[in-house]
């Protein structure tokens, strides 16, 4: 025994097991231990609302493949409560504590839960985690007479998507005019919207949710602001996630329920601004200025980011003489309605978006999003072809449109993308202006 109590990952899903791979891979070679509050070993999340839902997949057949041995001691079903920097050690939920020489926070986010009345009857969802997903899927198999799904994000829509492959009757309701408005634009939102329409879901727009009301204990209805109620017996709340960092309140760390923040290269800054070089942080719940978005604080919710910023932490944990930037552009894929969605940069804020390969009314094409003449953002629709040279052009801040000589480039449309206004603030008006130096 060295006394050294070795490395400590809390979050033993996606980032935390990229980041013990890392770390082995990084030459580490001391204990290594995983604390994880739910009771399973790291699975994967994107296949929870698509191929569970739609009874293709059991939900015990999502585990994350582990790439190379870890030689771990896993702490499962054990939540961290709490965090003493100056003792170096993470208290659990049954009152154990788990000393730790470097520590790597990876608890990621958990979804927003219904905000309103009515948020515990029976028939009200969310898709989180392994139990949500099997919970719902079980509620769909009966069947529902009519699934509501609140929220037009990506996860709302693939749900809506899986219920109606169910033949499940379904309404999605979302205040802004398409699904991902504020992520795509209503110009691209306009595809989604018209794969709704043909297969058959109710999409609301304008609509808001005011209250869920029940019968018996069981959901029966949803009220509307604006006065109207639709019936349902199945609701899915999909209004994005939350940051899990409650437990780090007292750790003197810059956490709160938008993510912990860390300095450029994963390490997580104390109140006073410093970073710990014994603690990094990757994944969801991570908060970092990114270099390509001239330092810009942000999260990103993907799991693309969740693996490199994973090996990025871990390599800051390993290296602390030679910290260095992590760059990072999001990107995203979905499957939904039959169509793979796959999405690079950050398309809000764009000013035109440039349909630059394949055709929009046959739901098959390529857009580049541009601000102020750089190309910002690509989407593709069942046109992944050329996203790679799309994604290293916008990466490179490249002129927009970019990439005008393709082999199979038709006519370049250049259209108005369709944000909703931006949310005011002046945090909204600095967003603009970064991302215009992409
Ligand atoms: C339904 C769904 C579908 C998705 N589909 C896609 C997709 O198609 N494409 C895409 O790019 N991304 C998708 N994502 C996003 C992607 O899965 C996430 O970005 C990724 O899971 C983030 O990994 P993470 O390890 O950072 O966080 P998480 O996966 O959230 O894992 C964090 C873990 O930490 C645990 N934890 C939290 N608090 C504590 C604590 N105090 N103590 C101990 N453990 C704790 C949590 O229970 C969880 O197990 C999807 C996400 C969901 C939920």
């Amino acid at each position: 025994m060295t006394g050294d109590p070795g490395i400590v990952i809390v979050g033993a899903s996606l980032a935390g097991l990229r980041g013990a791979e890392a770390l082995r891979e990084g030459g580490y070679d001391g204990p290594l231990t995983l604390v994880g509050d739910e009771p399973y070993r790291p699975y994967d999340r994107p296949p929870l609302s698509k191929h569970v839902l739609a009874g293709e997949l059991p939900p015990e057949a999502t585990a994350l493949p582990q790439q190379r041995p870890l030689r771990a001691h896993w702490r499962l079903g054990q939540p961290a409560t709490a965090l003493d920097r100056t003792r170096k050690a993470i208290r659990l939920g049954d009152g154990s504590e788990v000393p730790y020489t470097k520590l790597l926070i990876a608890t990621g986010a958990r979804a927003r839960p219904w905000p309103g009345e009515g948020a515990h009857l029976a028939g009200v969802f969310t898709i989180r985690g392994r139990d949500d997903a099997a919970a719902l899927r079980l509620a769909l198999a009966r069947p529902p007479k009519h699934v509501l799904v609140i929220g037009a994000g990506l996860i709302g829509c693939e749900a809506a998507s899986c219920c109606r492959d169910l033949g499940v009757p379904v309404t999605l309701a979302d205040p802004n005019p398409t699904p991902l408005a504020r992520v795509l634009g209503t110009l691209v939102g306009g595809t989604i919207v018209e794969c709704l329409r043909r297969a058959d879901v109710a999409y609301r727009a304008g609509t808001k949710v005011r209250a869920l009301m029940g019968e018996g204990g069981h959901v029966a209805g949803a009220h509307l602001h604006d006065g109207g109620l639709i019936e349902t017996d199945c609701v899915i709340v999909a209004l994005g996630a939350v940051r899990d960092t409650e437990w780090l309140a007292q750790g003197g760390l810059r956490a709160d329920a938008g993510g912990l923040t860390c300095d450029a290269a994963c390490r997580a800054l104390t109140r006073a601004g410093d970073p710990d070089p014994d603690i990094g942080a990757a994944g969801d719940v991570a908060r970092w200025p990114n270099p390509l978005y001239g330092g810009r604080e942000m999260t990103v919710e993907h799991w693309g980011n969740a693996v490199e910023q994973a090996a990025h932490a871990a390599r800051s944990l390993l290296r602390p003489d030679d910290p260095r930037p992590y760059r990072h552009l999001p990107a995203f894929w979905s499957s939904q309605f039959g169509i793979n969605i796959k999405a690079v940069g950050l398309a809000e804020g764009a000013d035109a978006v440039a349909i630059v390969q394949g055709d929009r009314a046959a739901q098959r094409y390529l857009a580049v999003y541009g601000r102020s003449g750089r190309s910002i953002a690509a989407v593709s629709f069942d046109q992944a072809r050329w996203l790679p040279s799309y994604a290293d052009r916008i990466a490179e801040g490249a002129a927009f449109p970019p990439i005008l000589d393709a082999t199979d480039q038709g006519r370049v449309e250049i259209l108005a993308p369709g944000f909703p206004p931006a949310r005011p603030g002046p945090a909204a008006d600095e967003r603009m202006r970064e991302m215009a130096h992409v």
